[in-house]
């Protein structure tokens, strides 16, 4: 148990040490405020330690958008690797689903677009400083990030070259040739390639979590291992019981990523938040076969990503209760095709299993409680959180201090649903 913990007060408490809280704690502590971050694990050991790493410049469409109206039918089956999905939490969901299809309507393209470029070139700033600054410049590979069809899918990836465009994100279109100049160890069963050249990525999340986390230290923040139970108003402010005491704080942000919604639920927020879940395993590389960068196969539904341990293999989405029994049925179908573009030995390690935390419109929820002063909420990151860490982490940290966000908040305002 950790060391009892009396009569401590701090200008804010920051619950959550993923990338979205370690983000919040920093930039609240360069703004010169007292931040006490509390995590029950190590600084970036959750969903924030088993993403695919990367930076994403483009990710400015989530997943609800017309083309999933277009692929229900093919998902109806629910044997497709892109999306599995348990009947039983549907129905109990049903109301969440229902808002999370109808936001995939044309109408909302435009303005989450605007509002996710708007957080994510925030973001991608910050990274590419913090990670310098905290020393861990060597785990960022500028590569960019290759999406990759094996049909002849030259007309999606120019619509998806234009919009991107649109917004001023740098794309290259590949055919067979550029894309083995790109990956001469990949073999040849892409024909057409997207190569995202503004995204980065990392070759450890976890690793860049944690130095972030000992950069908040450094700087004079405090870090606590500890379980939290609840948290109250207490006079102006805000009492965090631990299990081994309380803190007091004026100020207190919930920076929890996929159980964000359980500490709020006390407080009368019925938060709708789902969990798009998803997996990971890890492979030890030939060296002789390296990936250059993380490669997205379109039409198999997984990234592969080189990682320090080896290469990652991520699954696409379940949607299921949150703490459901693993099912490792998509990673199983994925894996064998990730063989076949390269050469791989034999897994490192157990299969890992993280949540997306998603809100309806797949916007995250940045800004002030509606009902309650001095709380924030700070989570709903679903596909990009480890890419929008920092830029919801600092736009919070300035709605603190009283001063302007680095981007244009507006669309992610709590009240929106709560
Ligand atoms: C398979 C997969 C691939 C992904 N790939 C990418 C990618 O390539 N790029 C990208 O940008 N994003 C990616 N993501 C999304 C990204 O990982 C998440 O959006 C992001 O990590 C969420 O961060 P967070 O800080 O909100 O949550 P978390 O990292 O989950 O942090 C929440 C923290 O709260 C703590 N906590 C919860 N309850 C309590 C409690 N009661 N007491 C104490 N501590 C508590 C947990 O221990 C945890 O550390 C991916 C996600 C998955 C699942």
């Amino acid at each position: 148990m950790p060391d009892k913990v009396t009569d401590k007060q701090a200008d804010v408490v920051v619950l959550g040490a993923g990338i979205v809280g370690v983000s919040a704690a920093y930039a609240a502590r360069r703004r010169g405020l007292s931040v006490v971050l509390i995590d029950r694990r190590e600084p970036g050991s959750e969903t924030s330690y088993g993403n695919a790493g990367i930076l994403s410049s483009g990710s400015i469409m989530p997943l609800n958008q017309p083309r999933l109206w277009r692929a229900l039918p093919a998902y109806l089956g629910n044997r497709h690797p892109a999306l599995r999905w348990d009947p039983g939490w549907v129905i109990a969901n049903i109301d969440w689903v229902a808002r999370f299809l109808a936001n995939a309507a044309p109408s909302r393209i435009k303005p989450r677009a605007t509002a996710l470029h708007g957080l994510i070139g925030a973001s991608l700033k910050l990274h590419r400083e913090w990670i310098v600054t905290a020393g861990a410049a060597q785990r960022i590979r500028e590569t960019g990030w290759l999406k990759a069809w094996r049909s002849e899918a030259t007309e999606a990836a120019k619509q998806e070259q234009a919009l991107l465009a649109d917004y001023g994100i740098e794309s290259r279109l590949l055919d067979r040739q550029a894309i083995s100049a790109l990956e001469p160890n990949i073999l040849p069963v892409y024909k057409v390639g997207l190569l995202h050249t503004q995204t980065a990525s990392v070759d450890s999340p976890g690793a860049v979590v944690k130095a972030y986390a000992r950069m908040f230290a450094s700087a004079g923040g405090e870090i606590r291992q500890s379980e939290i139970r609840v948290i109250a108003p207490d006079g102006e402010g805000w009492r965090v019981t631990l299990v081994e005491g309380a803190i007091s704080a004026r100020h207190v942000v919930v920076a929890l990523g996929p159980w964000s919604a359980d500490l709020l639920r006390p407080l009368g927020y019925r938060v709708p938040l789902a969990f798009e879940r998803g997996y990971h395993r890890e492979f030890k590389p030939n060296p002789a076969r390296s990936l250059q960068r993380p490669i997205h196969d379109a039409e198999g539904s997984f990234l592969m990503t080189p990682m320090e341990q080896g290469i990652r293999v991520t699954s696409g989405v379940e949607l299921t209760a949150r703490d459901a029994p693993s099912s490792f049925a998509q990673l199983d179908q994925v894996v064998p095709l990730a063989r076949g573009v390269v050469e791989f030995g034999d897994a490192v390690g157990e299969p890992w299993r993280g949540a997306r935390p998603t809100l309806p419109d797949s916007l995250p929820m940045i800004g002030p409680a509606p009902r309650h002063a001095n709380l924030w909420l700070a989570f709903g990151n679903q596909h990009i959180g480890f890419t929008t860490g920092p830029g919801t982490g600092a736009a919070i940290a300035a709605m603190i201090d009283g001063a302007p966000p680095p981007f244009e908040v507006g669309a992610f305002s709590p009240g929106r649903y709560l």
